[in-house]
């Protein structure tokens, strides 16, 4: 006789299974699967502890299961993730979208002054674009990835949270800004240094895009990069907010003043980790043009 599985019965031993792989968060990330599998939200799971997963069902489930333990992330078996209280589509092409940089999300919003052009550098998923022109009804994105694929999410992405007339998704690099101008730069860049890889978690090692993670030697090369060139592609007054990693404000303050941006500021993540670094071009910046005798 085939044992009889019911939602509880399979949760707690979803959860043990996972807490044994050390794997965080293993009651939610088993409710989370087990939901998706089911075709229920978390609330629909508790309201039907009893009941019993067909052959099929459990097939299903269990497929899933291997694969988080074998440490993919739950946001690529399920396919998608919320950001900013908003649902993001997710593959293996893009990052997923972290809860850290909500908080450059807050940075930008208080900054965006009517109908701001923003650029967002290495979109991704598009979260961040996304993100503000769902709160902003007046600005428009450009945001820029250099992978195709990583432009196909966004651009799904774009669509699915109804702004994709404000979110133009362009193929480009940090060597090919466009030239604007723009009210807003904004990016989470690659800031992972390349020494630190071997010691990252499997599920970002292993199964995330290195692309969006690896920023070289010692993690500031997109910084330098960006620094260089946010100058000519921002207005007067314009805005420029990074994503930073542990331990990487201070320098990446340092190019934001090497370059002549003025008001730099930081901001912590709701960890208590500086997670963002804030710069603004100078009002009065003459440009080099009009610099000429
Ligand atoms: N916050 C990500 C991580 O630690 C890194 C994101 C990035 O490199 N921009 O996994």
């Amino acid at each position: 006789m085939t044992e009889r599985w019911t939602v509880l019965k399979i949760l707690k031993w979803t959860t043990n299974y996972f807490t044994e792989r050390e794997i965080a968060s293993a009651r939610l990330e088993a409710e989370l699967l087990l939901a998706a599998t089911l075709d229920l939200d978390r609330v629909g799971l508790y309201v039907n502890f009893e009941r019993p997963l067909d052959t099929a069902e459990l097939a299903a489930f269990h497929a899933r299961v291997r694969r988080r333990a074998l440490r993919e992330p739950v946001q690529y078996i399920l396919g998608e993730t919320e950001f900013w209280s908003l649902p993001f589509t997710v593959s293996p092409a893009v990052l997923v979208p972290r809860a850290d940089t909500e908080v450059l999300v807050e940075e930008a919003l208080a900054r965006i002054e009517g109908s701001s052009r923003i650029l967002d550098v290495g979109t991704g998923s598009g979260a961040i674009a996304i993100a503000l022109a769902h709160e902003k009804p007046e600005v428009c994105v450009t945001a820029l990835d250099c992978s195709e694929s990583a432009l196909e999410v966004a651009r799904s992405n774009a669509q699915r949270n109804g702004v994709a007339e404000r979110v133009t998704c362009l193929a480009g690099d940090l060597a090919t800004l466009p030239p604007g101008p723009f009210e807003m730069v904004v990016s989470n860049p690659p800031y992972i240094p390349s020494r630190d890889w071997a010691e990252l978690m499997p599920e970002v090692r292993d199964y995330e895009p290195r692309l969006a993670l690896d920023g070289g030697d010692d993690g500031l090369q997109a910084y330098r990069q960006l620094t260089a060139q946010a100058g000519q592609v921002l207005t007067p007054g314009g805005w420029l907010l990074v994503e930073v990693g542990i331990d990487q404000a201070a320098d990446v303050r340092a190019l934001f003043e090497t370059v002549g941006l003025s008001e730099v500021s930081q901001r912590d993540d709701y960890a208590g980790i500086p997670r963002v670094v804030v710069g603004r071009k100078n009002l009065n910046h003459v440009g080099h043009e009009e610099n000429k005798p």
